[in-house]
């Protein structure tokens, strides 16, 4: 590899001005993510503003041996994005590629370039009288590459799927810096191998995504919101089983929201109240929504009905109004504010079968309330897709490292149990830097060797997101 001011010097003219950021201050804020974790200082940040200047960028890599990392809205919970302690690396920032390419209503399409902000396109779609459904609580910064990058889920996969769901096609730069344009705008397309469910969930390890084409759905005309109170997660899982039928299928959230949820969310936002009169254990925030007329108050409180009688939930609230419906869903996202709010913690993703959800529950609480009776379990997520954000606040008063060294096995029990129920450690956040040791040890030999061939075949190398999902030795 070339020293640090060649590289430099021969990165400038493949970009325009403003294109490559060299001084310590002003790559700082490529240092940080959302949770506030630091990597360490890059080689320099580029910054693209045209897919060739990416190709360029990452073909002078690959031939001077580089190591670079895509970096997309910083929001990623695993620390993939981050730049590397021991081998200094160029980030490749997204972040000026970011316009909407072509929308068609007919087609219901959207092309975009990678570094728009999913917020933009949704209200991209909207204008077109459309709707593209990922949401999820970074959507006013993360990028559409990063959420292709990590296969993002979010409030409504329920219903619309995950990123890998609602991907068309792609164009990606590939580690030795040709393009790979697969930018179909096809509903079906069964010719040969689906190349770009490749890099869909690969965090950046085998390509960087510049374009995509995503698919749209009508928009809805009418959307109602609802906090449930249930007795137990047994009794939310009845009640999710009963919504998907007697909801005609027009379920789009169902979120499981526990009373200490609530509670930091109160804490977060003081301005925030509990809707209801009396706490409950565990609550549900669901929502319903529909294109054309369908009469959504009827639907709800005829399942408020059935889940009473069938004593599945104890009481609830329908949200009158959009202002009305905002503010429960702000509980969702204060909530998440609340546990940032408590420092250090311990934050997983883990996913199971539906029906086992209540079983790994109560398995992993006791397990976890043996082995820290006064650490605080707070296990929320998107129940409807099986996913559960089995988080824990640590006990107050412990020592940096202890409280590192308690969480860490606290997680370590807690992917046991995930395993022995034939769960997944990584839902939605993916695997990236911190959860690399975890997957490794689960992955069966078959597995590695696919995985570590297909790293091989594009990136032989190993210089595009070195050390994320796979080690770096794997070149
Ligand atoms: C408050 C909050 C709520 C969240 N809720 C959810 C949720 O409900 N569901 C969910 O799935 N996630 C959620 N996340 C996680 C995060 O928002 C997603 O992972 C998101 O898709 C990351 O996008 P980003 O642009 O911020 O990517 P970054 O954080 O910048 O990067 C993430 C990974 O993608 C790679 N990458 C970024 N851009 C590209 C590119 N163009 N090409 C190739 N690789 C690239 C990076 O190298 C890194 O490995 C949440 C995060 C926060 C902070």
């Amino acid at each position: 590899m070339p020293s640090t001011a060649k590289i430099l010097d021969d990165l400038a003219p493949l970009l325009d001005k403003g294109g490559l950021i060299t001084t310590a201050d002003d790559m700082e804020r490529y240092r940080v993510d959302w949770p506030g974790h630091r990597g360490a200082l890059p080689l320099a940040v580029a910054r693209p503003a045209t897919t060739q200047q990416v190709a360029d960028v990452v073909g002078y890599c690959h031939r001077h041996d580089v190591p670079l990392v895509p970096q997309g809205g910083h929001s990623g919970l695993v620390g993939g994005a981050l730049p590397d302690a021991d081998t200094p690396e160029l980030v490749l920032s997204l972040e000026r590629l970011a316009s909407i390419r072509d929308i068609d209503p007919i087609n219901f399409s959207i092309s975009v370039d990678a570094g728009c902000v999913l917020q933009t396109v949704k209200d991209a779609a909207a204008e077109a009288d459309c709707d593209f459904p990922l949401s999820l609580g970074a959507q006013g910064s993360c990028q559409i590459g990063g959420n292709v990058a990590t296969n993002a889920g979010g409030l409504n996969v329920l219903r619309y799927g995950m990123m890998r769901q609602l991907v068309l096609g792609l164009e990606v730069v590939l580690p030795d810096g040709r393009l790979y344009n697969g930018m179909k705008t096809l509903h079906k397309n069964n010719a040969g191998y689906d190349l770009k469910q490749l890099f869909i969930g690969a965090e950046g390890t085998l390509g960087i995504v510049t374009g995509a084409v995503l698919k749209l759905f009508p928009r809805a005309r009418e959307t109602r919101s609802a906090l449930l109170a249930c007795p137990d997660v047994e009794a939310v899982l009845g009640l999710y089983a009963l919504a998907r039928r007697a909801c005609c299928d027009l379920l789009t959230a169902f979120e499981l929201v526990p009373r200490a949820c609530l509670e930091l969310a109160l804490e977060a936002a003081p301005d925030l109240r509990d809707p209801l009169d009396a706490p409950s254990p565990v609550y549900v925030l669901m929502e319903v929504a529909a294109s054309g007329p369908v009469d959504l108050d009827a639907m709800i409180e005829s399942l408020f009905e059935q889940g009473m009688e069938a004593n599945l939930l104890s009481d609830g609230v329908l949200a009158g109004s959009v202002v009305q419906a905002e503010r429960l869903w702000r509980i969702r996202e204060a909530m998440l504010e609340g546990q940032r709010n408590r420092g250090e913690h311990l934050r997983t993703d883990v996913a199971l079968p539906i029906s086992a959800l209540s079983a790994f529950h109560a398995r992993a609480s006791e397990a976890i309330g043996t082995m820290s009776p006064e650490a605080t379990i707070i296990a929320y997520g998107h129940i409807g897709d099986g996913n559960l954000h089995f988080n824990i606040l640590p006990p107050a008063n412990l020592t940096p490292d202890r409280c590192t060294a308690l969480l860490h096995t606290l997680e370590e029990r807690l992917f046991e149990i995930v395993t022995e129920f034939d769960g997944s450690i990584s839902a939605e956040h993916g695997i990236g830097r911190f959860k690399q040791a975890a997957f490794l040890e689960r992955l069966s030999e078959p597995e590695f060797e696919l995985m570590h061939g297909l790293k091989h075949l594009l990136d032989p190398r190993g210089l595009l997101s070195p050390g994320r999902i796979l080690p770096p030795s794997a070149k």
